[in-house]
């Protein structure tokens, strides 16, 4: 009999495209494949490479299609959770407003299949396998740009069109350096990725005495998160604190958030 416990998890980036097979009552992996995304050749090529990588992950382990459930995709942007489609993705070449994925890699593959913003995909990763294993919690993932989720009472929160969660562009200094997204002092200009690397630059340059300088060698270019990270673990202070900011900004933003929140929701209840 099959076993409809298994589903393939696709998590769509800007260089590769990766998928699991997966028993999702176990979170036992069965098998991991990734292919190239080959994002320039626009929305189809991407869909069709998915397609082309359901079907090599299950002949690779050893199963049949109808020992798959279905398919769930992450997706690096915003979507319209109803109608499959996909509003706006980032970090992808070409037009994604109205891509109808769903539907589309549905057809091309013959299992039914299911979209989610990738950083919500993580929160329920975290919260069923992970690091946050049945608590609620708040995940962030410090990328180029922040994104996040929200388990609350043991459920992963969509909110308004699945954006709960997104904090990124929450403006945390309304007089602070100008963001991608035209606001001011937004959470992803202080606490992204890039924006951790640029402080680690700044604190070798100004000549601070950092562990970030003798890791990168001099060469600047080197400077990543993850240096600054394993310059934190390895008890720098400097990076500590480059880390510690981030992290206080975003905890800022939260409240903030939280507590537009609690503003809009008291306004509504005194209609
Ligand atoms: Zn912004």
């Amino acid at each position: 009999m099959a076993d409809k416990q298994r589903y393939i998890g696709i998590d769509l980036g800007g260089t590769n495209i990766k998928a699991a097979l997966v028993n999702t009552d176990t979170g036992e992996i069965n098998a991991t494949h990734s292919l190239p995304t080959n994002g320039r050749g626009g929305h189809d090529a991407v869909i069709a490479q998915m397609a082309k990588l359901v079907d090599e992950i299950i002949t690779e382990s050893g199963r049949t299609k109808d020992d798959v459930g279905g398919i769930g995709v992450g997706l690096p942007g915003s979507l319209d959770l109803e109608k499959g489609m996909t509003l706006f993705l980032t970090n992808l070449p070409g037009h994604w407003r109205n891509v109808p994925v769903r539907d589309q890699l549905s057809k091309w593959t013959n299992l039914p299949v299911s979209l989610i913003n990738d950083a919500r995909a993580m929160t329920l990763g975290e919260y069923k396998f992970g690091a946050g294993r049945g608590l609620d919690t708040a995940c962030f993932t410090l990328g180029t740009g922040i994104g996040g989720g929200l388990v609350i009472n043991g459920k992963l929160h969509l909110g308004f069109s699945g954006t709960a969660g997104e904090l990124g562009h929450i403006s945390v200094d309304f007089n602070g350096p100008k963001c991608g997204c035209g606001s001011r002092g937004c959470i992803e200009v202080f606490a992204s990725g890039p924006a951790i690397a640029a402080r680690g630059m700044k604190a070798v340059v100004q000549g601070h005495g950092t562990l970030i300088a003798d890791l990168c060698g001099g060469d600047l270019n080197r400077i990543t998160p993850e240096l600054v990270c394993e310059a934190a673990k390895a008890g720098d202070a400097i990076a500590r604190e480059i880390y510690d900011f981030a992290g206080m900004v975003i905890g800022a933003g939260w409240l903030t958030s939280s507590q537009r929140s609690i503003l809009v929701a008291s306004s509504l209840e005194g209609v």
